[in-house]
């Protein structure tokens, strides 16, 4: 499949209409790195960070930590990542880590919360990227963030590990972004000061969308029941973009579903510059957004929205088979 697109490799992910849509691939180990050349994508938009830390039968040591991230932003090569710190919660659970039972472990103690009663493993982490990061950009996003106060207390936290760094006299990053991931409807409705204070929000779709519809991922009797282009869903991220529009926040999207040909030039056609997906959806995304007119997309999805549509899917379908050249 990815030979099918070679071609297209070297080639900007430009619409009809003259927009350019940035893409980006997720990863998560050191060896999907070389996709990175290999699929034409612009950086990394999601490295989650979990596996080096689900692997071991002990917590990793910042050292060792440290030199894989060095070793994934050589091999990005100047391409920008983003490193999400630890998501893990008592689905994922570390081996070494005392285990609290939970009734709805999606819903409970994980990520940024866990990270932030726990905050000795994320300093660690944090102290592990500035050191891989010497002299090199380094871009950080904090997952599950529910409230601001959760980005602040993350964020200062790392900035307190910049100045511990500076003050042991070592090199700095070149350039430090503090970014969040908008998981949980409930920060999309933060205070206007929250999208002024984050560097860049990115959407993680798999998340929003379970809570969104109140639909577990994992539960395959109620996890395809609801698609992405429902109308209040689209509606809903329209609304992301808009608040990140008036703020001039960057904003990125990261789930699954940027991944999927028909939900990308729908995400791109409501606003979304910046799509992260699996390596191999980068030419088959691309190869879409190069035959469609995004603003006239736009028009449409904007019109069904109004005249009511519930889901837009059967009119997103019928509008590029008839208008992609
Ligand atoms: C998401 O929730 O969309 C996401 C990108 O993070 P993960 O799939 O790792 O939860
Ligand atoms: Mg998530």
């Amino acid at each position: 499949a990815q030979s099918r697109y070679a071609s297209l490799r070297d080639k900007p992910a430009t619409a009809r209409c003259g927009t350019t849509i940035s893409l980006h691939m997720n990863a998560g180990l050191m060896a999907d790195l070389p996709s990175l050349k290999g699929s034409g994508a612009e950086g990394v938009g999601l490295f989650r960070t979990e596996l080096q830390f689900l692997v071991r039968s002990n917590v990793p040591k910042r050292g060792e930590l440290a030199r894989i991230y060095a070793g994934v932003m050589d091999a990005a090569a100047g391409k920008r990542v983003a490193f999400r710190t630890l998501d893990i919660g008592s689905d994922k659970v570390l081996p070494y880590m005392k285990r609290v039972p939970e009734p709805n472990p999606a819903m409970g103690w994980r990520a940024i919360r866990l990270a932030l009663d726990r905050p000795g493993i994320l300093r660690m982490q944090l102290q592990a990227l500035l050191r891989a990061a010497r002299g090199h950009p380094l871009a950080v996003m904090f997952p599950f963030v529910a409230e601001p106060s959760e980005f602040r207390t993350a964020r200062d936290m790392l900035l307190a590990e910049v100045e511990r760094e500076r003050a042991l006299g070592h090199v700095l990053p070149q350039k430090l972004e503090i970014g969040a991931m908008l998981e949980t409807p409930s920060l999309a409705f933060a205070p206007r000061s929250f999208f002024e204070e984050v560097d860049f929000i990115s959407v993680g779709g798999n998340d929003l969308k379970q809570f969104f519809f109140a639909a577990d991922r994992e539960n395959e009797a109620v996890r395809r029941r609801y698609d992405m282009l429902n109308g209040s869903f689209m509606r809903f991220l329209m609304t992301i973009v808009e608040r990140c529009a008036e703020t001039g926040t960057p904003l990125s999207f990261c789930g699954e579903d940027a991944g999927r040909p028909i939900e990308a030039v729908s995400l791109a056609a409501i606003g979304f510059r910046t799509l992260s997906m699996r390596p191999a959806s980068i030419g088959p995304v691309k190869h879409l957004v190069r035959r469609v007119n995004l603003r006239e997309l736009g028009e449409m999805i904007r019109a069904e929205c109004d005249a009511g549509t519930d889901n837009l899917r059967p009119a997103i379908t019928a509008w590029l088979a008839a208008n992609t050249e």
